[in-house]
């Protein structure tokens, strides 16, 4: 056999292992049409393999040529190709105020004197936010999605959660050890990763990330001042099987299983260094001082995405972030500015065609606060949450970058980081493999149990 048939032979049997994997994988991850696709293509091997096995004019030129497509698409993965733009002003000039996110709006009661005192200085918001308290609510019996299992599994979290309020914050039970900053850095990082954490990273811990003013509980209307030096940031991944079923009750139960579980995480790595003999302070749900996305984006965990939401490498947006601040000292993280990934997200738009309240922007960044960057309808996106009473995550379930972390999905965001043209085709085949608006799967078949609604 000629040695261009050979390359051909050996090549097609490449493609048609990868096909047969990806249709394996896609059929574990619950993504039939995928499966049935990818079986599909399993014909264009087969096909290859014909012009190998029967006779006809010019078969070595039009061998060479097939094979010379084949690798010229593989390439389109490995060689860097199009120019990446960098995004500049990614610092915000003036820090949030917490009582304007809606977690401290839906606080409010109605005739108490923080009602009055926040309507009076945001009176453009009180009509947006009687819509939201007309709705049943989140976790309401009333709600759309309300099914009664699943919302006392994730109240059971939250709860749980709320248990760990006085741990957040405490004295320093020692005089500050002397261990080496590196050391120390390696250490705390392994140990997130052992106590569940995927990834963990560290900044110098800025005005910017701290919120101007607390809007929660007893921190309402606290003003907030830097006392740490640094921040630790930690993702927790959310189940993919989970999150596919987002809107419905499985979304908001994995939410509040993950916001416990990062948030223990944290609890726990601030009680270690204060026995280490110095003051930290664990940022966990419903508890947070700093804008986790922002500390966890200059840690190096990510970049903030359409959906303004912390983009990590492997998973996406389907994370949640705790944050521990600390005056322990510590070495800070170069975070490099991840350019691809936000000029993926300015081409893709999917979260934006998916949501149900039309709260994501199809616009291209816009200058906010002194940084360019993505905003949501936060008030269009709650509003919604408390007619389905759970906190959706439909956004999170359809992003492309939200794929399972495996090689085919890792082999596919590696194309992405390095060829803008590949940016373009990967676009085309994630709505091609599954769809530009994704079906949310049926619950997990565990969860159908009899809901009484
Ligand atoms: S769905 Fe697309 S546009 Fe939205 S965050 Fe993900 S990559 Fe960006
Ligand atoms: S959580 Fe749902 S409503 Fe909110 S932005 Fe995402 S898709 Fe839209």
């Amino acid at each position: 056999m000629p040695v261009n048939e050979w390359f051909l032979l050996i090549t097609i049997g490449m493609l048609f292992l990868s096909l047969l994997y990806a249709a394996f994988v896609s059929f574990k991850e619950n993504e039939f049409r995928a499966a049935k696709l990818f079986l599909f293509t399993l014909c264009d091997p087969l096909i290859a393999a014909a012009f190998i096995y029967f006779e006809y004019p010019y078969k070595t030129e039009i061998i060479w040529i097939i094979l010379i497509l084949y690798w010229a698409l593989a390439l389109l993965f490995l060689i860097p190709f199009g120019k990446k733009k960098s995004f500049e002003n990614r610092i915000p000039k003036t820090r949030i105020d917490e009582r304007d996110i809606m977690f401290s709006r839906a606080e409010l009661v109605e005739g108490s004197p923080h009602f009055e005192a926040y309507y009076k200085r945001r009176p453009e918001n009180k009509a947006k936010d009687d819509e939201f308290r007309s709705r049943p609510g989140l976790l309401s019996s009333k709600a759309l999605f309300a099914h009664s299992f699943a919302f006392a599994a994730a109240e059971a979290s939250f709860e749980t959660i709320g248990a760990l309020k006085n741990e957040v914050e405490g004295m320093p039970s020692a005089s500050p050890s002397k261990g080496n900053a590196k050391e120390v850095t390696k250490y705390i990082k392994n140990w997130s990763k052992k106590l569940g954490a995927t990834d963990c990273g560290i900044t110098v811990l800025k005005d910017y990330h701290l919120y101007s003013v607390g809007g929660r509980g007893a921190r309402y209307d606290k003003i907030y001042e830097k006392k740490h030096d640094f921040a630790i940031a930690f993702t927790v991944e959310m189940d993919h099987r989970m999150m596919q079923s987002a809107p419905k009750g499985s979304a908001i139960m994995e939410s509040a299983q993950q916001y416990l579980e990062s948030g223990r995480i944290a609890v726990q790595v601030a009680h270690f260094i204060r026995k280490m003999g110095y003051d930290a302070r664990a940022h966990i749900d419903g508890n947070y001082e700093v804008v986790c996305p922002l500390v966890a984006r200059d840690a190096g965990l990510g970049e903030i995405g359409r959906m303004g939401l912390l983009m990590t490498p492997k998973q996406g947006p389907r994370v949640r972030i705790a944050v521990v601040t600390t005056n322990m000292p510590l070495i800070a993280d170069t975070a490099k500015q991840d350019a691809a990934l936000i000029d993926f997200c300015v081409k893709c738009r999917k979260c934006a065609d998916a949501c149900p309240s039309q709260a994501i922007s199809f616009a291209d960044q816009k200058d906010i606060d002194g940084a360019k960057r993505w905003q949501i309808n936060q008030e269009a996106c709650y509003t919604y949450w408390t007619i389905i009473g759970t906190d959706c995550g439909r956004c999170v379930s359809v992003c492309p970058f939200s794929h399972p972390n495996n090689p085919m999905h890792n082999l596919v965001r590696s194309g992405i980081k390095n060829s803008a043209l590949f940016r373009s085709l990967a676009l085309e085949l994630d709505d091609l493999f599954y769809k530009r608006k994704p079906d949310s799967k049926p619950l997990p078949e565990w969860m159908n149990v009899n809901v009484e609604h």
